[in-house]
């Protein structure tokens, strides 16, 4: 039975940021719940199960840093965590903290309205609940909806059709005929995973990517040891970082070290694994610098063609861009195209141009006979998560979503837009590009002290004290997201951290490109002086001082 539900709080996720909010808005004393669409917690590592699916980032910071008992015990096996592994530890983190019981499964969240005489948002679920509450906190994620191609004749192919992060784990792919179409970490992750369990793989490739050897591991006892003994220095270094992932981030650019002494470097980074660290922590300048760019990806090419033995494969599977997309880490991506059963299709220059009942067919008449379809073809990141939901603020003419598409998803400090009082996002639009769990913590510290102080001036003014950012913080916050991007080579790619992927998306960094420390930085730079960038009471009396 549809019930109505009256809360202080209520948080809509329970992946990474859904848990993190939950759990500590409760410890700070509010009256909170949470609502989930599907039926488990984990968020994307609920959704994301398809085959290979893990985190590129290292498995001792892919996890909460406030839970100080689990940072000592939870088990880390290997240096990565598989997709099952992160989704157990999240289950544990519920089961520890007995948060299951303010979780509600199975509720999504399709509408939501700001009262203004009321001073709360009515919250409407597809299963007909109704939540009426005083902060309304969205922790959607930010890869959520599925961006898919438009390919004529889909509808007619026999086959399996499934996007990776809508995976189906009834889905078998032993001995079939499977297409993947798309290379970024989800494509890579998927064509390793199966491409020696299928009967062939067609890998459909429109733009070839840079990706580096993860170097996934057993842990040894000895290292998991010290890491336990440097915890505390470890999130230190972590949230002093640009990308937030224990390693270090150099000074020194690539043109001031000798042409031999960079390739040592390049290939010890190569050897040690993972894109992420060749990307930030060989030189200062990959991403700023075109010249120290296209250096490191000539030694990535050289890689390629070292590995990949077939030379029409090599051609279609080397990339000739700058590398300016999020960095991929693999497991022995490139070595499986040395297999007989793999196919690397160029549709840059041979596009899809139909499905049929058995395959797709390439501009060269080629017809790609498959039984599964598997589209790792990404997402409309960031705002597409709120697309299907309609809020309205204190502006009840236009709905959010129709504010974002029309203008692109203003967000200040990827939290708080002007108009929607008390509505706070975990990971919204333009929140800091990095590892996501210290990006969690970062936003959500932030967002429980918000909520804190608005609580104090309520208390001390007998009058409810909204939060609420102001038009300018939210437009000099965008400023700053784009001018930053435009200064690294993300921001000039066909990224979907740019909004380059979706067609008709407005193109705009939708996220802040200049470092987890520089984020944080400015968060509590703002907050020191008096929350700048919200409204009065909460933020300074004037309302409009500049970040
Ligand atoms: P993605 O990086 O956006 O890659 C999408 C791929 O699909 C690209 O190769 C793209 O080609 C291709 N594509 C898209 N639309 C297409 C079309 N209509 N026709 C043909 N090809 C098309 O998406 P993703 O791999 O899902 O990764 C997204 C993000 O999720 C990652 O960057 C990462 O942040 C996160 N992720 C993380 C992990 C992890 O290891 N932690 C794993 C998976 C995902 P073009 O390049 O030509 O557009």
């Amino acid at each position: 039975m549809p019930q109505e539900h009256h809360l202080d709080t209520l948080v809509v996720g329970t992946g990474f940021s859904g848990i993190y909010a939950l759990y500590h808005l409760l410890k700070d004393g509010l009256n909170v719940e949470a609502i989930e669409k599907e039926s488990e917690v984990g968020g994307a590592w609920w959704v994301n199960q398809y085959p290979g699916a893990l985190s590129d980032t290292w498995s001792h910071v892919y996890r909460y840093s406030f839970d100080k008992d689990l940072l000592q015990t939870y088990p880390a096996a290997r240096t990565y965590s598989s997709q099952p592994e992160i989704l157990a530890y999240l289950k544990h983190v519920v089961e520890k903290h007995d948060l299951r019981r303010y979780m509600h499964f199975n509720t999504k969240m399709v509408a939501a309205k700001w009262d203004d005489e009321a001073k709360k948002w009515t919250v409407q679920c597809q299963t007909g609940d109704v939540y009426r509450v005083k902060y309304l906190i969205t922790a959607l994620g930010p890869l959520v909806k599925p961006s898919l191609p438009d390919i004529r004749g889909l509808d007619t192919f026999k086959g399996q059709i499934v996007h990776t992060s809508t995976w189906d784990p009834s889905i078998r792919v032993e001995g079939k005929r499977v297409g993947v179409i798309g290379v970024g970490s989800s494509g890579v992750q998927t064509v390793t995973a199966i491409a020696s369990k299928v009967k062939s793989l067609h890998v459909f490739i429109r733009t070839p990517q840079y990706s580096v050897p993860a170097n996934n591991r057993p842990m040894t006892p000895e290292e998991r040891q010290s890491i336990n003994e440097r915890y505390s220095q470890i999130w230190s270094g972590v949230m002093s970082s640009a990308f937030g992932m224990d390693f270090h981030e150099p000074t020194r650019t690539l043109m001031s070290v000798s042409p031999q002494e960079r390739e040592e470097i390049l290939e010890k980074i190569w050897q040690a694994g993972n894109g992420i660290q060749l990307m930030f922590g060989a030189f200062s300048d990959v991403v700023s610098d075109e010249a120290a760019n296209e250096e490191v990806c000539r030694f990535i090419r050289k890689k390629i063609a070292g590995i990949v033995k077939d030379p029409q494969k090599r051609a279609v599977l080397t990339p000739r861009e700058p590398w300016n997309r999020r960095p991929l880490s693999d497991a022995g991506y490139y070595e499986q195209f040395n297999r007989e059963n793999v196919y690397a299709i160029d549709i840059k220059k041979y596009p899809i141009t139909e499905a049929t009942p058995d395959g797709l067919r390439t501009a060269d008449g080629r017809l790609h006979e498959l039984d599964i379809i598997i589209n790792a073809t990404g997402f409309d990141a960031l705002d597409g998560a709120y697309a299907g939901i309609d809020i309205r603020g204190r502006n009840k003419g236009e709905g959010l979503r129709d504010r974002w598409k029309r203008a692109g998803p203003d967000c200040y400090f990827g939290c708080a837009v002007a108009g929607y009082p008390n509505l706070l996002m975990m990971v919204g639009p333009r929140t800091v590009f990095g590892n996501i769990p210290p990006v969690v913590e970062i936003q959500g510290t932030f967002l429980r002290k918000l909520i804190r102080r608005a609580e104090e001036i309520s208390a001390q003014t007998g009058r409810q004290c909204e939060i609420e950012a102001t038009e300018h913080a939210v437009q000099d916050w965008t400023e700053i997201c784009n001018q930053t991007a435009q200064k690294i080579a993300i921001g000039k790619g066909n990224s979907w951290m740019m909004g380059r992927n979706v067609p008709g998306k407005v193109v705009t960094s939708l996220m802040f490109l200049g470092g987890l420390n520089a984020f944080r930085g400015k968060i509590e730079d703002a907050q020191a002086k008096g929350f700048v960038g919200f409204q009065s009471p909460l933020g300074p009396a004037e309302g409009t001082a500049r970040l």
